[in-house]
C-alpha cells in the first residue's frame, strides 16, 4: 500500500513558514526579492542591465508586480558572465562552486558562500522531511557527485535532517544491493531511468525484495511520466517522489512532492516562480502550462533573478491536502528546447514514454532514433520488452510492435517504426538518460 492510500500523518519540518498565510508569504517574497535584488546590483553582469532597466536600488522594487521590470537571465547570459560576471561577494567569501558543462563547453557556474549552503541545505532538509523521513531512515544517495548539485545537495540535506546519509553515488549496481542489505536503506535518491535499472539487476541478480528494506525513492534530474512513476512504485513496491532541481537554483531542493504525491511544492520563500507564454513571455493564465521562470531568493554569492529554465509546467490551482501554502508545480512535460520536430509536427519526448512506459508488456527502457529518408524524418522508437516476453516468438511479438506503433501514430500523429529489443539490451546511462538520438543532418 503507497501512502497516498493511507490516512497520512504530514510531517514538517519549518509549519510556520511552509503553512504561512499567503498575504504573509508575500510579504516575505518582497522583503527578500529586495534582497537579492541588492545582491544581484554589486555583480558586474546585473549592476549592468538592472540599472538599464530603470532598478538602481532595491527601493525601485515596491511590490512583487515589480519583477517584471526586471530583465530576463538566460543559460546564454550565464555563459557570457564566465567566470565572475554574477559573483557579488569578495572571492575570499565563496566556500564552494558547482558547475554544468552543458554543450557549448563553457561551464555555467555556480558559487555559493557559507550561509548560501546552509540554507540550500535547510530547503533540501524541508523536502526530505515533508515526503514522510525522519531521522531514523537511512538515505542511499544513488547520484552523481562532483561538480553536478545532485549528489552534494541531497547529501547535505539529508544530514541537515538528521538521517544517515550513504554517499553510494550512481552506478556499480551490484554494490547498490550490498549497500542497501549492509546498512538498511530505507530511501533512496535516483534518477527515474537509473531505478528501473536497479529493478531490472534486481530480478537478474536474484536480490530478494525481502533482504532490503526500501520504502521510498526520491526520483528526479530529467523529465518521467506518472505511468513510469507507477511502475517504479509497483515494481520495488515504494513510494515515488517527484524532485525537481536545477543547478542555477542550487540544484535539488527547489520543488519537491509532499506526502500527497500530488505535485511539487516549490518552497516560495526561496524562489519566486512565475510561468509564462515561451513566445510572448508574458504571463499564462492561472493554472495553465507555459515556462518556468525562477528567480533565487536564498543565494547571496550568485544571485540569478528571473532565470528562463525552458522547463515546461503549470502551478496548481486547488491547494493540497497538506495544509503547506506553498504553491505546487506540475510534472514537467518537458523543455521548450527538447522539442522535436518530424514532418513538421512538434512532438516531445515525454509523449513517447507515455505511451511506451503505459504498456505492461514493456520493459523498463527505450530509445528515440530520428533518421532522414529521403527528404523525411523517420522517427523509430527502440523498446525493450519485459522480461517474461521471448523476441524470437514472432507472433506476440509482431502483435507487441502494432500495439506500440498504433497507439503512438493516435498520440503524436506521427507514424514510427517501432523496434523490439530484448530485456536489458538497449544503452543505459549512469547520469540523465539520453532518450533522443536524433541522426538528421543539421543543415537541412
Ligand atoms: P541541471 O541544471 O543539470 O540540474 O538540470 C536541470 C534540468 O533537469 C531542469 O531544467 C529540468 O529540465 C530537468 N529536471 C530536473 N528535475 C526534474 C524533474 N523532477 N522532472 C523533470 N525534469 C527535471
Ligand atoms: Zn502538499
Amino acid at each position: 500500500m503507497t501512502e497516498a492510500d493511507k490516512s497520512i500523518q504530514f510531517q514538517y519540518r519549518s509549519p510556520e513558514i511552509e503553512k504561512m498565510p499567503r498575504n504573509e508569504l508575500e510579504a516575505l517574497q518582497l522583503s527578500k526579492l529586495k534582497t537579492a535584488v541588492g545582491w544581484a546590483l554589486r555583480t558586474p553582469h546585473y549592476g549592468r542591465v538592472l540599472p538599464a532597466a530603470g532598478i538602481k536600488s532595491p527601493d525601485d522594487i515596491r511590490s512583487l508586480a515589480d519583477i517584471r521590470k526586471i530583465p530576463f537571465t538566460t543559460k546564454e547570459d550565464l555563459r557570457k558572465g564566465f567566470p565572475y560576471g554574477f559573483v557579488s561577494v569578495p572571492l575570499e567569501d565563496v566556500v564552494r562552486l558547482h558547475a554544468s558543462s552543458g554543450t557549448t563547453g563553457t561551464p555555467t557556474t555556480i558559487y555559493y558562500n557559507s550561509a548560501d549552503l546552509k540554507r540550500w541545505a535547510d530547503y533540501m532538509a524541508r523536502c526530505i522531511t515533508g515526503a514522510g523521513c525522519t531521522k531514523s531512515d537511512v538515505l542511499q544517495n544513488m547520484i552523481s557527485y562532483g561538480l553536478f548539485t545532485g549528489g552534494l545537495g541531497m547529501h547535505s540535506g539529508g544530514e541537515e535532517a538528521g538521517l544517515m546519509v550513504i554517499p553510494s553515488a550512481a552506478g556499480n549496481t551490484s554494490r547498490q544491493f550490498k549497500l542497501m542489505q549492509d546498512y538498511g536503506t530505507t530511501v533512496v535518491h535516483s534518477t527515474p531511468s537509473f531505478l528501473l535499472h536497479v529493478e531490472a539487476k534486481m530480478r537478474e541478480e536474484g536480490v530478494s525484495r525481502d533482504s532490503i528494506k526500501l520504502k521510498k525513492a526520491f526520483a528526479g534530474a530529467e523529465p518521467y511520466s506518472e505511468d513510469t512513476r507507477r511502475r517504479i512504485e509497483k515494481l520495488l513496491q515504494i513510494d515515488v517522489y517527484n524532485s525537481y532541481g536545477i543547478s542555477e537554483m542550487n540544484g535539488p531542493g527547489v520543488a519537491f512532492e509532499c506526502q500527497a504525491k500530488d505535485g511539487m511544492h516549490l518552497w516560495e520563500d526561496g524562489y519566486i516562480g512565475e510561468i509564462v507564454d515561451p513566445k510572448t513571455m508574458e504571463p499564462v493564465k492561472d493554472g495553465e502550462t507555459g515556462e518556468l521562470i525562477l528567480t533565487c531568493l536564498c543565494r547571496e554569492a550568485t544571485p540569478i533573478l528571473r532565470y528562463r529554465t525552458r522547463d515546461l509546467t503549470g502551478f496548481y490551482t486547488e491547494p493540497c491536502k497538506c495544509g503547506r501554502t506553498h504553491r505546487r508545480l506540475r510534472r514537467m512535460t518537458g523543455r521548450t528546447d527538447d522539442m522535436l520536430i518530424i514532418n513538421g509536427v512538434n512532438v516531445f519526448p515525454t509523449q513517447i514514454e507515455e505511451v511506451v512506459m503505459g504498456m505492461k508488456e514493456v520493459g523498463n527502457n527505450y530509445l528515440i532514433v530520428l533518421e532522414k529518408e529521403g527528404v523525411l524524418d523517420r522517427l523509430i522508437v527502440k523498446v525493450e520488452v519485459g522480461p517474461d516476453i521471448f523476441v524470437d516468438d514472432s507472433r506476440p511479438m509482431n502483435a507487441l510492435k502494432e500495439k506500440i506503433r498504433k497507439t503512438l501514430q493516435t498520440t503524436i500523429t506521427v507514424n514510427p517504426r517501432v523496434e523490439l529489443h530484448e530485456s536489458g539490451s538497449l544503452p543505459i546511462s549512469e547520469g540523465k538518460a539520453k532518450r533522443v538520438q536524433d541522426n538528421r543532418p543539421k543543415d537541412i
